[in-house]
This record gives structure tokens, sequence and C-alpha cells, in this order.
């Protein structure tokens, strides 16, 4: 069943002085509990298509649809408040606050979207932490832990509110291969514990074995689709 039809999404950026086309008539549908990579070169519009299907930002032309949803007709306080819903988001340089501890910053997201008691979050964020291998550090700074272990935490926060969908903008590029490698196993794990759609972008074609289907990207066109035989959680 399909979570997000990507429909002849062109972007382009006119405020600079020659027009960049970062993505040229792109087509995708991403189906529900399924684990998806982007690849491509620098520059190849990975970060651009990742915004767009995060309603960070609008196409030019073309449409997203999520959950039966054009992406585009929301304004930017409906955008924010269907991304706090909907969508868990990972980023290259960990982005946790680090004046917050492992559990303070995983429990971040439910003290800004939800209404749960003190109770209720330890419970979840204990629960997702444990998941992700980081329940004995919960105490520690962000500082105290290494890039593959704040990458977890950084996983763990993504996926505290249950969204559908979470996005990664290459989550490894910060990490030596073996935590790369890792990070890229436990999304994988974490797809089919909790059955959350992954979609994350790489320029790394060594940590890509484990994903479902994989979109090759190149000057914002899609230029081949490897269905790796991956099954949908
Ligand atoms: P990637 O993430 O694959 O490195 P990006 O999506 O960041 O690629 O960029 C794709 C193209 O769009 C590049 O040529 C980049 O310079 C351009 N681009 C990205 N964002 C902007 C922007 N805000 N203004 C102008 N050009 C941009
Ligand atoms: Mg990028």
């Amino acid at each position: 069943m399909s979570l997000i039809q990507i429909e002849k999404v062109k972007k382009v950026f006119s405020e600079t002085e020659t027009p960049v086309t970062a993505l040229d008539n792109i087509s995708i549908s991403i189906d529900k509990g399924s684990f998806i990579s982007f690849i491509g070169p620098s520059g190849s519009g990975k970060t651009t298509l990742l915004n767009i299907i995060g309603a960070l930002d609008k196409p030019s032309a073309g449409r997203i649809i999520f959950n039966n949803i054009e992406l585009s007709t929301l304004n930017r306080v409906a955008a924010a408040d269907f991304r706090a819903e909907h969508i868990g988001f990972i980023f290259q340089n960990f982005n946790l606050l680090p004046v917050l501890t492992v559990y303070e910053n995983v429990e971040y997201p439910l003290l800004m979207t939800r209404n749960t008691s003190a109770s209720e979050r330890r419970h979840l964020v204990e629960n997702v932490l444990d998941a992700v291998g980081m329940k004995t550090q919960m105490g520690k700074f962000p500082n105290q832990i290494s890039g593959g272990q704040k990458q977890r935490v950084a996983i763990a926060r993504a996926l505290i509110t249950n969204p559908e969908l979470v996005l990664a903008d290459e989550p490894t590029a910060n990490l030596d291969h073996e935590s790369a490698f890792k990070v890229i196993q436990l999304m994988h794990e974490m797809r089919s514990k909790f059955g959350t759609t992954f979609v994350f972008s790489t320029h790394d074609p060594k940590i890509v074995k484990e994903v479902d289907i994989l979109h090759k990207l190149e000057d914002g066109k899609l230029i081949g689709t490897d269905n790796q035989g991956g099954v949908a959680a």
C-alpha cells in the first residue's frame, strides 16, 4: 500500500543569479513500511527531495500526496502540525540538544506535541531507548557518547511519537564505516519492530545493501531504481 506518491515533482531555485533545477520530473511511490534509500553525489537533489517529502519545502511543479493529503495545500502552521504528527527527522549532524540528557532529548518531542503524563512519558522513552540499545546511557549528555551512539539516540527521538515516516538525510555521513553500517542496520530493525517507513539519503554505495528499494539521483533526475527484493514489514 502506498504511503506517499511523488508525482512529476520539479524544484527550481530561482532566487539565485542563474536558476538551479534541483529536481527534474521525479515520480516515485513509497510503500507503507518500506525501507528506501536515495543515493547520489553531492548536489544531486537528495536534500531538496527529502525536504519536499517532509513538508519542509514545496515543489515548483508536481504533487506529493501523503496519506491522501496533498502537501502543497498545507500552510506553514498546518505543515508544522503535519510534520509533528506524521514524521520523525534524523540529521547528518545528529542535532541533539547539548544541555539535555539522552533521556531528555528523546522525551522532548513528546513535551512539544502530546499531552502525556510523566509516567507515560517515562514508559515510552525507556521503551524506545531500550529498542535502540541506549537505555543504560540515558543519564549521559550528548558530549559523553560516541557519534554512533548519538545517532542511535536521534533514531529513538525520531521514533518516540510513533510517526508513520522517518526521514534521514545522510544519517551516516559523519560516522566511520562500522558505525554507519550499524546505524543503517538499526533503522532496518526499527522498521521491522515498529512498522515505520524509513527513507534515507546517502552518497555511500557501501551502506545500502539492506534497503528494499534504491533510487539513484543525478543532477536532479531519477536515473535508476533497484528493487533489492526487500519485503515491506
Ligand atoms: P544533495 O543533498 O544531493 O547534495 P541538494 O538537494 O542540496 O543536493 O542540492 C541540489 C541542487 O540544488 C544543488 O545544485 C544545490 O546547489 C541547489 N540548491 C539547493 N538548495 C538551494 C537553495 N536554497 N538555493 C539555491 N540552490 C539550491
Ligand atoms: Mg544534501
